[in-house]
């Protein structure tokens, strides 16, 4: 298909979209009120499609440090690292983050995209092998496409899968370097880590375990370390990467390593070196957000008990849930038209999710992602399983027809 035909057909896609309702690219608040409140076409809505998991981003705190930062440092640092130089913060929140997971060292990036690209790029090269779960985040597959290593996907959460990979590059050269997440983003389920860094344990010396913790991050694990920490593996992930977009309330990314010399990544990531770093206001909220997360282990069992609640009650509705219960409750149904219209008719209700649809979803499921926060009101919860329920009665009605919703 040419350049012109492929901008028509994606028109007529996304118009085909808009006849159902809003669309869902374009979407845009407002005004936002608060971590879980905003305002649409100027009529208020309750957020349940974030990744405000512990609700900071209003944190006064983090805030008005970010503020005071951006008086004192400026509104951009114009450049990175490498050619523009290091800022304080940026050396600060790197010894921070590295104390708080008990590492040697890490490297914080502009974003958590950045950040696997950055890292994946540079400790993978010509030659090594990169295992993927082939539902990781599109960063991880972007990362694959920069790196010169051979790139092979194993099937979704099942370790038996990765083991016979492995067990098939028996006796070629590189390294081979797995890579999971802590908490799926679409579908809201754990890796199976324990079972994961088993099968490592067991292929041998040249073989190293990548976790993406951005969804985990201060929502797993006793001091909120993610799930290596739950699952009692911190031992064999070799390499854990993070965000600051999702639970720390801000953004930027980063990665932590005891690996010796893992620094010089700054030197051969080309996400590290060719874009302008975090900005100051950004990585004084950063290191703000760190503090709170730790200060604060009540917010994660705030999220959690929403999380079960919003699970609960949506599964008791009818709806087919994607996985057990996680701040990420992804409702299946049955075709994207009938998400789309679901999606909507929860926004008239005052209920905004996230829309999730194939090509860009696991296993091309139709999806509703609902998030949970430790900001959610009761009140809140309340009016989304409302809004959920209204429209299990028209599904009722209707037969569960694709068009019911
Ligand atoms: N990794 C995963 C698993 C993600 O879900 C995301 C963001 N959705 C990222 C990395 C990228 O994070 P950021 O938004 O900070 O670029």
């Amino acid at each position: 298909m040419g350049l012109k035909q492929k901008a028509h057909a994606a028109k007529q896609a996304f118009d085909a979209l808009k006849a159902l309702g809003r669309d869902p690219t374009s979407l845009t608040f407002d005004a936002m009120s608060g971590p879980t409140e905003g305002m649409l076409d100027r009529r208020r809505v309750a957020l349940f499609g974030t990744n405000n998991y512990l609700g900071l981003t209003f944190d006064p705190e983090i805030v008005g440090r970010g503020v005071r930062a951006m008086r004192d440092c400026g509104a951009g640092t114009t450049g990175s690292r490498i050619a523009n130089g290091t800022y304080a913060d940026h050396r600060g929140l790197e010894r921070d983050i590295a104390r708080f997971y008990d590492r040697r060292a890490a490297v914080v990036f502009s974003t958590g995209y950045s950040a696997n690209l950055g890292l994946l790029s540079a400790i993978a090269d010509d030659g090594d092998h990169l295992l993927i779960d082939g539902d990781s985040h599109a960063s991880i597959y972007d990362a694959c496409r920069l790196s010169h290593a051979d790139t092979v996907r194993f099937r979704h959460n099942d370790p038996d899968s990765l083991a016979r990979r492995l067990a098939r590059l028996k006796g070629s050269p590189g390294d081979r370097i797995i890579v999971v997440e802590g908490i799926y983003s679409m579908l809201g389920d754990l890796a199976p880590l324990k079972e994961i860094a088993a099968v490592k344990r067991e292929a041998g010396d040249n073989v190293y375990l990548v976790v993406d913790e951005a969804h985990s991050l201060g929502v797993l694990g006793d001091r909120g370390r993610g799930l290596c920490e739950a699952a009692g593996v911190e031992a064999d992930c070799d390499y854990v990467v993070g965000t600051f977009s999702k639970s720390i309330g801000t953004t930027g990314g980063f990665c932590v390593s005891d690996i010796a010399d893992f620094e010089m990544i700054r030197a051969f990531s080309r996400p590290y070196m060719f874009t302008a770093s975090m900005t100051p206001a950004a990585s004084a909220s950063a290191r703000a957000g760190f503090e709170r997360m730790q200060a604060l282990p009540a917010l994660r069992a705030a999220l959690w008990s929403t999380a079960r609640r919003l699970h609960a009650g949506i599964a008791a509705l009818g709806f087919a849930v994607a996985s057990a219960p996680s701040p990420v409750i992804a409702v299946v149904l049955d075709t994207p038209e009938q998400a789309v219209r679901m999606w909507n008719r929860l926004i008239d209700a005052g209920i905004y999710t996230n829309i999730a649809l194939p090509p860009a979803t696991p296993g091309g499921l139709s999806l509703l992602r609902v998030s949970a926060s430790a900001a959610h009101r009761p009140d809140q919860i309340e009016a989304a399983l409302g809004a959920f329920g209204a429209l299990a009665r028209d599904f009722a009605a209707s037969g569960r027809a694709a068009s019911a919703a």
